[in-house]
């Protein structure tokens, strides 16, 4: 290094060597070599405390989009990092914030076909926000409810829940605030669209915030919940049933988690679920996590901290 740096014709190389050495490292730091992992079907991308889900649809560059964090750069990152240029569909649990603020994000350079909503309008701020986004972008909004499907080559989505909205009230609920139960923060909760994903690795169950209210209704009504991966509801909050676990009856579990002052993940959830056999996976530890499908069933693959 001395000699180099002490002749003229050393220091020219000297930098040509840097020079070489920031392009090939450059690029690998950016496109971080294996990512994304061949034949993922859902990715939970790491956006600090909230949920960006991702699930492939069979069709490349193309990927449904189940709610949008609260940081649009991280999530523009996420999917950028999988290669999405077209969205079919955005779902939108529910309208709390670390699941909707994202929302621009999915808009920046892709082609976006739908927003869909559940039957919740609470809170008026977040509802009025996604109609004016998704109206900017000349996007439908359109609402969802408890057994609708919709499908694409690789890709099933069964709406489950919720429960609470009559019939009747169906389309008619678009009136902000209407004696909507959802009013407070948990009853926000459990208005969470609540989706049965059928992909190439098994089912995949997204559950939104829901809190046990909702869980016991979707019990009640004889949901089809079994998966074979659970996206743990409200990031891992204690307030998840025992028999909502049990009949879920995952193998793998992944909560959506960032920096919080809520204690998400509590203790007790992550252990009811790691008793059952279940293998844990949180963005908060691992960052951005994958399900890939491995001769038909599910396995992780975790990307790694940012
Ligand atoms: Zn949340």
């Amino acid at each position: 290094m001395v000699w180099l740096v002490r002749h003229r014709r050393g220091r020219v190389l000297l930098a040509v060597v840097v020079l070489v050495a920031v392009a090939v490292a450059v690029p690998r730091r950016v496109f971080a070599p294996g990512w994304p992992p061949r034949d993922w079907v859902f990715v939970a991308c790491d956006v600090g405390q909230g949920d960006a889900l991702v699930l492939a649809t069979g069709r490349p560059g193309r990927a449904v989009v189940v709610d949008v964090g609260a940081d649009p750069a991280a999530l523009d990152r996420c999917l950028d990092g999988l290669g999405v240029e077209r969205v079919p569909l955005v779902v939108l649990s529910h309208l709390h914030a670390d699941h909707v603020a994202g929302l621009s994000a999915v808009f920046e350079g892709r082609r976006v076909g739908a927003v869909a909503v559940g039957p919740g309008r609470e809170p008026g701020w977040a509802w009025r926000r996604v109609v004016r986004e998704t109206g900017e972008h000349d996007v439908p909004l359109v609402t969802v409810g408890a057994s609708d499907t919709l499908t694409w080559p690789g890709l099933r989505l069964d709406v489950l829940g919720p429960h609470w909205i009559p019939a009747a009230q169906r389309g008619a609920s678009t009136e902000p605030g209407a004696a909507d139960p959802g009013a407070d923060g948990t009853g926000v909760n459990n208005t969470s669209l609540v989706v049965r994903a059928t992909t190439r690795a098994g089912r995949i169950l997204l559950t939104g915030d829901v809190e046990p209210t909702a869980q016991a209704d979707l019990l009640a009504a004889g949901a089809d919940l079994g998966a074979d991966v659970l996206k743990v509801p409200h990031h891992g909050s204690p307030a998840v049933l025992d028999r909502f676990l049990t009949k879920v009856g995952p193998r793998i579990a992944v909560v959506s988690v960032g920096d919080n002052s809520y204690g998400h993940p509590h203790a007790s959830t992550l252990r009811t679920l790691r008793r059952a056999g279940t293998l844990v996976a949180r963005t908060d530890t691992s960052g951005t996590v994958a399900v890939v499908a491995d001769d038909g069933h599910p396995a992780l693959v975790r990307r790694g901290p940012r």
